[in-house]
């Protein structure tokens, strides 16, 4: 059935909902924009909002924003045009959040943002705006604990017996508050626990694998591979990157325990199982795509059916109004299994 507000057959479908309390799930179709398909975490919830949306018997159509934000806002116009019953949307830059918002509100249509925070503004502008996300204060800190954790159990760790942990922090992409809320509360937390701690680098890598190894490979050369103690990574992609660069010191492989340097990530990634798994990386933090797909769909299925978007509806609880907050879960050695899919 084709499912569209423009059609004559959806018109009729959506008065004759409207006129028994909204939309049947089966007649909701979500429109989707991810900033890009090329990103390992949010393929993970692209996949899962996929799953959540057959469950519960709606229609999803994903789009590439190839990290262009005139082509989001281009798709959002298409989808509008198209009359989906909701938008869920991963934008490309968080601050461009309010021309989307403007354009949902016209066509009064729910609009539910991912991953990338809006302004608190933006979304009170529009009574059927929603955020879904995690508290990145949370898994910064839980980056910062556990490299605390590792050097109290191996005060050797600190290879020049200063007394002091020098560390590399390779961060994901400039404006975005997963960077910079996970760079300051990783230190902080470091803080916190009275370890004494000096950044002889930092550097953006984008989240990305390829740009997280060269940033490495080039702390590797300027600093000398002796004067790392320490690599805290925003994500999984950027810290195997930056293993990849160690391993080819012949650090981290997971055979000798006296080449190794601990390095952290966030997001709990397959590839990151693995290696905390083969003893490369120190941990992580599980950042949920199930949880965070799943809340979106729901809430733009609630919405679109013209139900109250509440915990009873959708199943998490709704903060302010306007917010899901999926927490984080620290990823070590020792419960990594837990976390495979
Ligand atoms: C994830 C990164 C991802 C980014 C995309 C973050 O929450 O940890 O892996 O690249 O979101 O916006």
């Amino acid at each position: 059935m084709l499912k569209s507000k423009v059609t004559t057959i959806a018109a009729a479908l959506l008065i004759a909902s409207a006129m028994s309390g909204g939309a049947k799930a089966d007649d909701v179709l979500i429109g989707s924009c991810i900033y890009k398909f090329d990103d390992t975490f949010m393929t993970g919830v692209r996949n899962n909002m996929q799953a959540a949306a057959k469950e519960l018997g709606a229609e999803i159509e994903l789009v590439d924003s190839q990290n262009r934000q005139p082509m989001q806002n281009d798709q959002v116009d298409t989808f509008i045009t198209k009359g989906v019953n909701a938008l869920v949307i991963n934008p490309v830059d968080r601050s461009a959040a309010g021309p989307l918002v403007s354009k949902a509100k016209s066509a009064d249509t729910p609009i539910i943002f991912i991953n990338r925070e809006p302004d608190k503004k933006i979304l009170d502008g529009f009574d059927k705006a929603w955020y879904v996300g995690a508290k990145a204060e949370e898994s910064g800190t839980i980056a910062g604990e556990l490299i605390v954790e590792y050097f109290k159990a191996h005060p050797e760790a600190d290879k020049n017996h200063d007394g002091v942990i020098q560390y590399i922090l390779i961060k994901g992409e400039q404006g975005h508050q997963d960077a910079t809320l996970r760079s300051e509360y990783c230190v902080k937390a470091m803080k916190d626990a009275g370890m004494k701690i000096e950044e002889i680098g930092a550097d953006n890598a984008n989240w990305d694998k390829v740009q997280g190894h060269d940033k490495m490979k080039n702390f590797i050369t300027s600093k000398g591979i002796d004067a790392i103690e320490a690599v805290l990574c925003n994500n999984d992609d950027m810290a195997l990157g930056a293993i990849e660069a160690l391993k080819s010191e012949g650090y981290n492989t997971g055979k000798d325990p006296k080449k190794y340097i601990p390095v952290t990530g966030v997001d709990a990634t397959a590839p990151a199982l693995q290696a905390i798994a083969a003893g490369q990386m120190l941990g992580t933090s599980l950042n949920d795509a199930h949880n965070q797909g799943t809340a979106a769909v729901r809430i733009a299925v609630a919405a679109a059916k013209g139900e109250a978007v509440d915990e009873k509806s959708v199943g998490y609880k709704i903060t302010d109004g306007k917010y899901v907050w999926i927490p984080y879960v620290k990823v070590t050695a020792e419960n990594y299994k837990q976390f495979a899919k």
